[in-house]
């Protein structure tokens, strides 16, 4: 019995047919068997920003094109989009369509900066073991093999990182990749309470074939590794790679059947975050790897004008699974310097997810996390030991990552309330801010601690280790 008529929607499974791309004019006379060559994409890749206003100029308003070419000027990311996705755009409606919002900034959405914001607002270079690998967790590690991806999202954690401002350095990158390769496989090797790889970037779908089958080679032969996870955005991007790229393909379904006969898992990681990006075509993508046995699941971001709708969000999770891919996880965005305008708010997506959960098949179902500014990892994003909704910061620990330590995330200034912005407005009240937030969380910890005691391992904090707490908390937020 469903009391719920949303819940008989079955729109999920209409994917687009269409010939979305001709609405372009430069490619209107791009026929499917063109579109679908992987090839075809990479070359009319959008990779600079003069290239989208001229593909823009005679189907959007003057104000509109001076918006974009004033955005351009502010990002801190170069643009990279393929026409996949800039032909899914509806340039009829560009200040709100889901894919303009990800990939092509606009000088009149720029927001400032939170106060609190950090360069590389994750920590990851701290916790850089070798150049390009990142080991935060004790049982698994995040190697970064290339810097380049298949599109430039404006939301990027690793902006510090990925992209660049010229265009053909892939070559000194690649030579020099070797070497700093060879480094994090010597350290994988030599680190054995390693299991689990997660190979990222960049976007491992701007690996050629043969250097897909080398790290997959070289990783499946250290024996403790158990868990190897192809990170890319590339199924959301260019889908059609894994109907016409079949070098690549059959290199990753290699290492997968590799894996399997040693009883490694290998399975890919992908990144899709509107319902609008899953079309026939990516159907038609997606079962070439299903129909070989390879897992893939789904990270999403939380953004602000894309998907931090529950109706939107529902859609994404049932299209995503309609299409034989698990959600795994919907983060809230990161303090990202440049994307104000596309973060959301802890509370939102804690309503949100409140309304997934019990839409669909609980293994079907994301978990939605915040990750930790400064190094805390992933945490459930209703597992706050505080959050002040007036000032928008929220507490979080991270037992298994460091048990004394306390991880603050900062809403967007301009989703607060009034009270809350004048109070983010005055710099001599930052202080405070944190300083009250930690003092509530320190309750709600010593609390927990009470109850849970023997399990939970904590230190008693008494009132006079407040200061102590607070000011590693203050540190750590402030990078
Ligand atoms: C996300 C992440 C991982 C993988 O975490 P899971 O929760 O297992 O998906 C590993 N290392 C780092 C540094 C990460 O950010
Ligand atoms: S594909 Fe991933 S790594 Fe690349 S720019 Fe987008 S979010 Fe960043």
């Amino acid at each position: 019995m469903v009391r719920n008529k949303h819940c008989l929607d079955t729109s999920h499974r209409d994917l687009s047919t269409e010939l979305f791309w001709q609405r372009v004019p430069a490619w209107k006379d791009v026929d499917e068997a063109t579109f679908l060559d992987w090839k075809w994409q990479a070359q009319n890749t959008v990779t600079k920003p003069q290239q989208v206003l001229d593909l823009l100029k005679d189907i959007v308003s003057p104000a509109f094109l001076e918006d974009v070419r004033e955005g351009f000027k502010g990002a801190s990311m170069s643009v990279r989009v393929s026409p996949y996705i800039f032909g899914l755009i509806d340039w009829d409606q560009p200040y709100t369509d889901p894919q303009r919002i990800q990939f092509v900034p606009l000088k009149s959405r720029f927001r400032k900066d939170h106060p609190l914001l950090t360069f590389d607002s994750l920590g990851e270079q701290k916790d850089s073991a070798v150049p390009g690998l990142t080991h935060r967790y004790s049982d698994k590690a995040l190697f970064l093999a290339m810097d380049t991806c298949t599109v430039y999202c404006r939301y990027c954690t690793r902006s510090y990182a990925v992209g660049s401002n010229t265009q053909d350095y892939e070559k000194i990158q690649l030579r020099v990749n070797r070497m700093r390769w060879q480094r994090a496989y010597d350290y994988i090797r030599s680190t054995p309470h390693l299991e689990d790889i997660v190979i990222s970037g960049g976007d491992t779908y701007q690996l050629k074939a043969d250097q897909v089958a080398e790290i997959g080679e070289a990783l499946l032969s250290i024996p403790h590794v158990r868990r190897l996870r192809w990170a890319t955005k590339g199924p959301a991007i260019m889908p059609m790679k894994l109907l016409t790229d079949h070098d690549w393909v059959d290199a990753l379904t290699g290492v997968v059947e590799q894996g399997r006969k040693q009883n490694v898992e290998v399975c890919v990681h992908t990144h899709f975050n509107h319902p609008k990006e899953i079309t026939d075509i990516t159907q038609r993508s997606l079962s070439v790897l299903f129909q070989r046995g390879i897992t893939v699941r789904n990270q999403s971001v939380l953004i602000r004008g894309v998907n931090d709708d529950p109706e939107i969000m529902k859609m994404l999770v049932k299209r995503l699974a309609y299409v034989n891919i698990h959600p795994y996880y919907v983060y809230v965005h990161d303090l990202v310097s440049g994307a104000e305008d596309l973060r959301t708010t802890v509370g939102s997506a804690v309503a949100i997810e409140k309304q997934v959960r019990g839409s669909t098949a609980g293994f079907k179902t994301p978990t939605f996390v915040v990750d930790a500014p400064g190094g805390g990892g992933k945490r459930d994003a209703h597992s706050y030991e505080h959050y002040n909704r007036e000032t928008g910061v929220s507490v979080y620990r991270s037992p298994a990552v460091n048990p004394d330590k306390l991880y603050y995330y900062c809403d967007p200034i301009d989703l607060l309330p009034e009270s809350g912005q004048a109070r983010w407005a005055d710099p001599s009240e930052h202080d405070r801010i944190i300083a009250e937030a930690t003092e509530a969380a320190l309750a709600n910890r010593h609390q927990e601690a009470h109850e849970r005691k023997s399990l939970l391992h904590l230190p008693m904090t008494s009132a006079n280790d407040v200061e102590d707490v607070e000011m590693s908390g203050a540190i750590e937020v402030l990078g």
